[in-house]
């Protein structure tokens, strides 16, 4: 059975005193059977890697720069996220593509690079709500992931969970039904295993994103589809977040 999966994607938000004590919360908690990973904003990464580093909690940087080093005034590289102890990278954030003009070869070459450094890459797609209305919803799904992971080898799947992130539910309260969810995510592992030619073996965990709170987790999270949550505003609060990661352990 696969092991699932919740991120906290904590975007623009905590000082690091503040990060340092929802981090201390986590950090506290028997979370067996399930992968806890969070992703503070870069100012507080240090001070959480200190916090965690003896734990099974996880951290993840929320974006990296797809150099490794250089004049890139701003930007973080991946060797910097790795020496802060992040083995996670969240990549192609519908925030990312949409405020800052990620691009899907931006996203693949980011995908490339963290599989090549040993991070575990959270690669992020999901549809806008024009793209669902105008019924293009699985072929913007495919395009996404198959310019997303271009070139991977079989193997690289060992390494990649996949979040599924309806752009219309990110932030707005609105989550996709748990239909909806499934009908996508089963369509993405139907194009990673019979399009990409993944392995079906060591499979890729497919994670749903949007909207996902202490009410529609259980729901979400009990669907066989759903390997668990990358949770934006719920994993701000320690009791919110504890909720959800409970659900992910008692579908
Ligand atoms: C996200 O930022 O990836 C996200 C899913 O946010 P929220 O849970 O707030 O919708």
């Amino acid at each position: 059975m696969t092991t699932p999966l919740v991120v906290g994607n904590w975007k623009m938000n905590m000082l690091a005193s503040e990060a340092c004590n929802l981090a201390q919360s986590l950090a506290d908690l028997p979370v067996e059977g399930v992968d806890v990973v969070i992703a503070p904003p870069f100012t507080s990464l240090y001070a959480v890697s200190q916090i965690i580093k003896n734990t099974r909690l996880g951290l993840a940087g929320q974006n990296f720069h797809s150099e490794l080093k250089g004049a890139y005034t701003g930007e973080v590289s991946l060797e910097m996220l790795k020496d802060v102890g992040c083995k996670y990278a969240l990549i192609g954030h519908s925030e990312r593509r949409q405020l800052f003009g990620e691009s899907d070869a931006e996203v693949n070459k980011k995908v490339h690079l963290a599989i090549e450094m040993g991070f575990n890459a959270v690669i992020c797609i999901g549809e806008t709500q024009e793209q669902r209305e105008a019924g293009e919803t699985l072929k913007v799904i495919e395009t996404q992931l198959c310019r997303g992971l271009a070139g991977l080898s079989g193997e690289s799947i060992a390494h990649l969970a996949v979040a599924y992130e309806p752009v219309w539910a990110i932030g707005t309260g609105l989550n996709a039904a748990p239909e909806q969810a499934v009908e996508v995510h089963k369509f993405i592992r139907k194009i990673l295993f019979e399009t990409q030619g993944f392995s079906v073996k060591i499979g890729a965990r497919i994670l749903y994103g949007g909207s996902v709170t202490p009410d529609n987790c259980k729901e979400l999270l009990s669907e066989e589809e759903i390997d668990g949550a990358l949770v934006g505003g719920a994993s701000l609060n320690f009791e919110s977040f504890y909720a959800i990661i409970k659900s992910a352990l008692e579908p």
